[in-house]
């Protein structure tokens, strides 16, 4: 008996013939002795014809060990013995009997015969089969949703798939088929089973039964597809596949592609079959539907949202792993930096909308001229990287970089106007086992830097040179936040004269940094630093707020309407709101009205466009303007019309001239002269001499700075040289805010009585 058979209830079989059942006797030898007739209703075999055959011969050959346990188990029971087993018919087929043997016992209890009651069992098995084969399908498709949670990767799960379709249907073939985003050809993903055809492009349409599976939405179902007239089943055919299923692979928009089962013979599916491969269809819709998100999740976190690059982030990875196969292949690594020149300008002349299409299109040029090998990221605002993965050395990537070059200054149409760019870029070449994507990002800024510095539109290779240096500005630019908010900076102040009477009208604060190790660092060595990294905003509102606190000192002290001097850079300008800071800061210190001057040189006039309102804004809140280091840079005279100036301070190269170089002489009269008439003080910067000052005074420049009179010095030192200068001579009439900024009026004015006093000296 087949132990995976339920027993049946020998009580309940009773040695009736009925319409599906049967008697027989068999003997020991399992030699049929007697059959009744019934058994000609269920297998076609008329008594006679089995009355002496082998009662085993007539199993179904799968069926022949189970046949030989049944009889072994009957020999040895006592009571009665079952066994579910297939009998061949008379025409060849097969009938699931259920068999009931009581065994007969002769007067030495040795069995001489078995009787046995056969019945019909082929409903029955029928059913289990149905029922086991549902468990089956269902632990596929439950087993299949493991691994779809479990599984990253939609590959392996595929293939999982269609290895579970094939031994859970028992076909010979399984595959998903994936349809194109861009036409309507399939492609075979995976497949289990043999598929000696072509595995890429397949029709869609009629062409194949996947096809029509897509064209009619709805599973396909073929029973015998050598007479299948829906669809073309030839390339099926040739596979030796004679059956089979197509069901679809949906998504929202468009489905994702088909799954199919086919077999080697004709075989009807039945609705579990269906529903089997409709289930894994439907849990593989769900995996490619959340992969595609995660998809979209790890793309978006890992591309510029404006122009679809690679990101920083990818870029840098890219660049790790490029940086890894070098050391073990030796391929030549590089990296470009470019960053173009004067977009801010475009950014704000044009508007945000504008700047973002000129970088969409930048990035498109720039796609196109980097080789495939290539990865072109953008590290945000106008920062772009080429990642070079095979360099092929120097001369090549400087190849590149003059092919970007050209793509970048091509015109660019935005709003209906042509427009022109030119990016600077920094290169650098992996040459140490030790680089990393960050070291190798750092000496190309670093190039790029200085590439920025010689001009606009050009590039420069890394020299390794330039690391040391650009260590130290980042050693300096942390050790300066760290002075900042450690109180090392120190406001030195150099008095301003009136040439005429040489009593002090004002002072310049200057700022410097007491340096635990270096000692006292002058502004020079770290104003450009403090203005890359912004920390300029912190320091240079910290000078202003020591600076008006002193002078108002000053002014309570001496009782005269000093005036304080304070150098500010570009960036605090751009600030729109720098000028109500300040003079709100100039209120609360207490300083008189109209005493407080800011200065700043010509490159912040050119650089910060916007700045014109600002500057304009500081004489409505009672600030006055100073042009510093006047005659350097491009000294344009136009600036001197167009900026609310009320001075000018001529730098020292200047005044360095004035002892022999009658050029010097004649430039230093002419600006005295235009600035006269133009209503600007003038301030002559640097006076180191007698003969300076003297010929200073003979060209009517009424005010000097310079280390003659006083070298910048701290507020206390200034003190005692304010109240010696001070004591020698009548104040300064103080001025008010109308007074200063009136047309045609100095806004450093000597006093009269040494006004008198230096033109005697002419004589
Ligand atoms: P500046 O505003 O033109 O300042 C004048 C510079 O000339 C000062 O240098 C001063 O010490 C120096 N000087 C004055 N008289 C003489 C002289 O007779 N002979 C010579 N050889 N030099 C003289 P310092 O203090 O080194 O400042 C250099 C520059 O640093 C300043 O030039 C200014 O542009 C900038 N700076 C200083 N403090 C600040 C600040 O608080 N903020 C900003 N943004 N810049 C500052
Ligand atoms: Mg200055
Ligand atoms: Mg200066």
């Amino acid at each position: 008996m087949r132990p995976d058979r339920p027993a049946a209830d020998p009580a309940c079989r009773l040695p009736v013939e009925s319409s599906t059942d049967f008697l027989a006797r068999v003997g020991p030898d399992v030699r049929f002795t007697y059959v009744s007739a019934g058994c000609e209703r269920l297998t076609g075999w008329a008594a006679e014809e089995l009355v002496g055959r082998d009662m085993h011969e007539l199993a179904h050959p799968d069926d022949l060990a189970d046949a030989h346990a049944a009889h072994a188990a009957a020999l040895c029971a006592t009571g009665p013995s079952t066994a579910v087993l297939r009998m061949r018919c008379k025409d060849g087929g097969f009938v699931w009997l259920e068999s009931i043997a009581h065994s007969l016992r002769d007067e030495h209890e040795a069995i001489s015969e078995f009787q046995v009651v056969f019945r019909d069992a082929s409903a029955r098995v029928r059913a289990e089969q149905q029922l086991a084969q549902h468990a089956r399908q269902h632990g596929a498709v439950a087993r299949l949703g493991q691994v779809a949670l479990r599984e990253q990767d939609l590959s392996t799960l595929v293939e999982e798939v269609v290895a579970t379709v094939a031994s859970t249907l028992a076909v010979q073939l399984c595959g998903v088929l994936r349809l194109r985003e861009d036409d309507d050809l399939l492609d075979i993903l995976a497949h289990a089973g043999d598929w000696a055809g072509e595995t890429i492009g397949l029709p869609a349409g009629t062409g194949t039964q996947a096809g029509y599976a897509l064209a009619t939405g709805e599973p396909v179902i073929a029973e015998d597809l050598r007479s299948e007239r829906r669809f073309d089943a030839s390339n099926l055919l040739s596979e030796g596949m004679l059956s089979g299923m197509d069901v679809i692979i949906a998504r929202h928009e468009r489905p994702f592609g088909v799954l199919s089962a086919h077999a080697t013979q004709p075989r009807r599916f039945n609705v579990d079959d269906v529903n089997f491969l409709v289930a894994v269809a439907n849990l593989l819709s769900a995996a490619v539907e959340h992969h595609r998100k995660e998809e979209l999740t790890r793309h978006a976190s890992l591309h510029d949202p404006l122009t679809g690059l690679p990101n920083r982030t990818l870029a840098l990875d890219r660049l790790d792993r490029a940086l890894a196969r070098r050391r073990r292949e030796g391929i030549d690594v590089a990296m470009l930096l470019l960053d173009l020149d004067r977009f801010k300008l475009i950014n704000e002349s044009l508007g945000h909308a504008t700047g973002d299409e000129l970088l969409v299109v930048l990035a498109s040029r720039l796609a196109d001229a980097v080789r495939s090998s290539d990865t072109i990221a953008r590290l945000g605002g106008d920062e772009f990287v080429v990642v070079c993965e095979r360099a092929g050395g120097v001369r090549e990537v400087v190849a590149l970089a003059e092919r970007i070059a050209g793509v970048v200054s091509r015109p660019y149409v935005l709003d209906g106007d042509e427009h022109v760019l030119t990016a600077s870029v920094g290169i650098a070449v992996a040459d140490g086992s030790e680089d990393t994507a960050a070291s190798l990002l750092r000496d190309a800024d670093a190039a790029m830097y200085r590439a920025k510095h010689r001009g606009p539109g050009r590039f420069e290779l890394f020299d390794p040179a330039v690391r040391s240096q650009v260590l130290a500005r980042l050693r300096t630019e942390t050790e300066l936040r760290y002075a900042i908010d450690h109180a090392q900076l120190l406001v030195h102040y150099q008095p301003i004269l009136d040439v005429a009477s040489g009593r002090p009208v004002a002072t310049e604060a200057l700022v410097r940094w007491q340096h635990p190790h270096h000692g006292l660092i002058p502004p020079l060595e770290f104003i450009s630093i403090a203005e890359e990294t912004g920390l300029i905003l912190e320091l240079g509102r910290y000078v202003l707020e020591q600076a008006c606190e002193q002078c108002a000192a000053w002014q309570r002290r001496f009782g005269v309407p000093l005036q304080m001097f304070v150098n500010v850079s570009g960036c605090q300008i751009a600030n729109p709101r720098f000028a109500v800071e300040v003079a709100e800061l100039a209120r609360r210190s207490g300083l008189l009205p109209g005493t407080l001057a800011i200065e700043v040189t010509e490159s912040v006039l050119i650089d910060e466009r916007g700045s014109m309102t600002v500057l304009e804004t500081l004489h409505t809140h009672g600030l006055r303007l100073l042009l510093d280091d006047f005659g350097t840079g491009y000294s344009s005279l136009s600036y001197l019309r167009r900026f609310p100036l009320d001075g000018v301070k001529v730098d020292r190269s200047f005044i360095d001239g004035l002892d022999g170089s009658p050029k010097d002489v004649a430039i230093m009269k002419a600006i005295v002269e235009m600035c006269r008439v133009l209503g600007l003080a003038v301030v002559a910067e640097g006076v180191e001499s007698e003969t300076q000052l003297e010929q200073l005074g003979q060209l009517g420049c009424e005010n000097v700075q310079g280390y003659l009179m006083c070298r910048p010095m701290l507020g206390a030192v200034v003190s005692e040289f304010l109240e010696q200068r001070l004591a020698e001579g009548p104040a300064p009439p103080a001025r008010t805010r109308s007074s200063a900024a009136a047309p045609g009026r100095p806004a450093l004015r000597a006093d009269a009585r040494l006004r008198a006093s230096r033109d005697a000296s002419r004589t």
